[in-house]
């Protein structure tokens, strides 16, 4: 038999890359198997080094909302890139990418570009604790806002004592100021507020969390979390790098703002559809809250490669296509006919099977309802998603090699891709 391109790729980049992978899911510890090299991508489907098409779901984990080489977006990519790669200096495409941001965004008025979604997180995270003078952070448990030391960290036992590391190489110190609460659990949150609320410079929260699948706040605790945060003199940072111009142009917050009159939260962290495919992500909030940066203020943060002219371009192209009229709604109603597909088929061979959907995001799981927190996302049946995983895979549909990872649907993706990943879903769940 000859060998496999994929296998034989992976044992060459595993002597020279740690596990083969420049970021760890890509390896699918999770699920097993040989990860699939990828060589190229077109619209909604990318090629592996066999030569093997598949539907992809994925989108780069979010950012390919108009599916791969959109012309609009390769055009401008390619326009920008022969004007220069990178000046150190500033340029007028940084001004128009933060003004299109800003432009959706009620609320937020300035921003800083920056070239991760970690970085991001991690400076916003800096500017509110010099902000606030405070040192004290709230995350969830399931929630991921990349990987800075101080949100590398998991529950300690109740209250009292605060987070532990979740990696090596962070040390105990550095997460002592980091409480970690369940999502959705609004009692331990206003204990967390009664017992540490002067301390607190900001709760961070992916507001509809991509990292444990798909599980929405609710929308008491969403209410509840505001009121505390503003009571206790806390800030509220909305990491929307996932959800960001993804479940919509005004992100997850325009979707709460329909839901609890007059909110807002008080700074955002975006990425992944914000840089189209290219390296780039921003924080930002309030004129008060961001003139605390340096140059004008005492809190620090810089990039050399930071609002790079050849991301701005890729990041502004994509943002021009998701902002015609109509866009969101052909793109909700595909990913709800997934949905619905999806659902329907695990109804037919008698398998437990939830999903859940806002824009151009989707999850779903092996339960008989939706998880509403970390521990009950783990404790669906990961043996049968990693069986779904790969009967898919060998039926041509690449979803996320992990159960507790969103999917995502792309402009590119046709009804013909929706109708042949739901009869392949029916094959996978009936075998
Ligand atoms: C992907 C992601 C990040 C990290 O972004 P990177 O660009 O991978 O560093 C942070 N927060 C959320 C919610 C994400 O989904």
């Amino acid at each position: 038999m000859p060998a496999d391109r994929n296998a034989e790729l992976f044992e060459r980049a595993q002597r020279v890359i740690p596990g083969g992978v420049n970021s760890p899911v890509r390896a699918f510890r999770a699920v097993g198997g040989t990860p699939r090299f990828i060589t190229r991508a077109e619209g909604a489907w990318i090629w592996d080094a066999e030569g093997r098409r598949y539907i992809d779901y994925i989108g780069s984990w979010g950012p390919m909302i108009l599916g791969h080489g959109h012309p609009a977006v390769l055009d401008a990519v390619q326009r920008a890139a022969r004007e220069g790669l990178s000046f150190g200096a500033p340029t007028e495409r940084e001004v128009e990418l933060a003004e299109a941001i800003i432009a959706h965004v009620p609320g937020l008025e300035q921003v800083r570009l920056v070239s991760s979604g970690t970085e991001a997180g991690m400076s916003a995270l800096r500017l509110a604790r010099g902000a606030t003078g405070r040192s004290r952070i709230v995350k969830f448990e399931g929630c991921y806002h990349g990987h800075a030391d101080a949100l590398l960290v998991k529950a300690g036992s109740g209250l009292a004592t605060f987070g532990h590391p979740t990696s090596a190489g962070v040390p105990a110190e550095v997460v002592q100021h980091t409480l970690v609460l369940e999502y959705n659990h609004v009692a331990q949150l206003e204990e967390a507020f009664s017992v540490h609320g002067r301390d607190i410079a900001c709760v961070m929260i992916e507001p509809i969390a991509g990292n444990m699948n798909f599980v929405r706040a609710s929308v008491p605790f969403m209410k509840r979390l505001r009121e505390l945060a503003t009571q206790h003199g806390a800030l509220l940072v909305f990491d929307e790098v996932m959800t960001g111009f993804r479940v919509g142009l005004g992100g997850a917050h325009a979707h709460y703002a329909k839901l609890i009159p007059g909110f807002a939260p008080d700074m955002w962290v975006f990425g992944k559809v914000i840089g189209g495919g290219m390296p780039l992500a921003a924080f930002g909030g309030s004129r008060h809250v961001m003139s605390q940066l340096a140059p004008l203020g005492p809190v620090y943060q810089a990039g050399t490669l930071s609002g790079n002219p050849v991301a701005t371009a890729c990041g502004l192209a994509t943002l021009r296509e998701i902002a015609r009229p109509g866009f969101f709604d052909a793109l909700a109603a595909k990913t709800r006919s997934l949905c619905e597909g999806l659902a329907g088929a695990a109804r037919a061979a008698g398998v437990p099977l939830v999903t859940d959907c806002e824009g151009g995001m989707f999850g779903f799981f092996f339960a008989g309802e939706l998880p509403q927190n970390y521990a009950a996302v783990m404790a669906t049946d990961k043996e049968r998603f990693n069986r779904f995983f790969h009967a898919m895979l060998s039926r041509g549909v690449y979803l996320a090699p992990a159960l507790y990872e969103a999917g995502f649907v792309s402009s590119a993706h046709g009804e013909a891709d929706i109708a042949a990943t739901v009869a392949a879903a029916g094959e996978a769940l009936r075998a």
